[in-house]
């Protein structure tokens, strides 16, 4: 092992310790939480003992930039910290050490020298990827390429009502960084799945991506009693979201059928007595 893999490990190690869930190998790290400032702030550290300089957008997506040549664009490489609440310590935190790690060796080459180099580099850590806390997901990211308007995203809010604007100043992590050029984007994730496994294959290049549509449904059936109420005779919305929810029902037919998934993500029902049959 090189120096540059030992401390990688090392770091990798010490990222896995934000937001750390006891007993598990598991992390919770939501967006704009304290274990996310926490392990932001370390990363900022790090960026910096290797001569990158750290600047947040008004989103609060991280960047470590290192110019090598005034006025060039940057090559761009990144990923995420943050987690849903109950997740693996994988995900987008292996995208982000291997990018910067990735980096800090370029760097090194390039400074070695220097008229080698071409374009200047940077390594991002986007904000809220998730979506767990604040909707949508991807929103660090969709700021910047433009695809989310900042006062949209900057005025949502989580459970208990406080705004990404609210959280990410909590932390000192809103910035005024107005971007920058990027020539190239590369980012590198662990998949989550097993068909990588099942085709035998450690590395996999993404031609296709999947799209998410999220919806809120509401299913109205009938109050009534659970014993005196026929069964001809029920209107039951449970029923009705068990028969909605199947995966790959008709809307999705002209799609291969492992191509599509429908999760359901939270359903709740009134009345939620044990004699009554919910209405919604
Ligand atoms: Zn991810």
């Amino acid at each position: 092992m090189t120096q540059h893999d030992e401390s990688f490990l090392a770091d990798w190690q010490i990222q896995g310790t934000f937001g750390a869930v006891a007993g598990t190998h598991g992390v919770d790290r939501e967006a704009a939480t304290e274990a996310d400032g926490e392990q932001r702030r370390w990363f900022a550290e790090l960026l910096e003992s290797h001569g990158f300089t750290v600047q947040r957008d008004a989103i609060g997506n991280q960047f470590g930039l290192l110019e090598l040549v005034p006025g060039a664009p940057y090559v761009l490489t990144g990923s995420h910290l943050d987690s849903q609440p109950t997740a693996g310590r994988f995900d987008g935190a292996y995208g982000v050490m291997a990018s910067a790690y990735a980096c800090f060796r370029v760097a090194e080459e390039l400074r070695a020298d220097p008229a080698s180099a071409r374009f200047n580099l940077a390594i991002v850590n986007w904000f809220n990827e998730e979506g767990s806390r604040f909707k949508p997901s991807m929103m660090g990211s969709g700021v910047f390429t433009g695809k989310l308007a900042l006062q949209e995203a900057l005025a949502t809010e989580d459970r208990d009502g406080v705004t990404v604007a609210e959280a990410l100043a909590a932390l000192g992590e809103r910035g005024d960084f107005a971007g920058l050029e990027v020539a190239s984007y590369a980012e590198i994730h662990v998949q989550q799945g097993r068909s990588m496994e099942q085709d035998g294959v450690t590395i996999g290049l993404v031609d296709a991506t999947w799209a998410a549509h999220k919806f809120e449904f509401k299913i109205t059936g009938e109050q009534a009693h659970s014993g005196s109420t026929l069964m001809s005779d029920r209107r039951d919305a449970l029923l009705g979201l068990r028969d909605s929810s199947s995966p790959c029902a008709s809307s999705s037919t002209n799609l291969k059928r492992e191509c599509c998934t429908r999760p359901v993500e939270r359903s709740t029902s009134t009345p939620t007595l044990p004699w009554w049959l919910p209405a919604r």
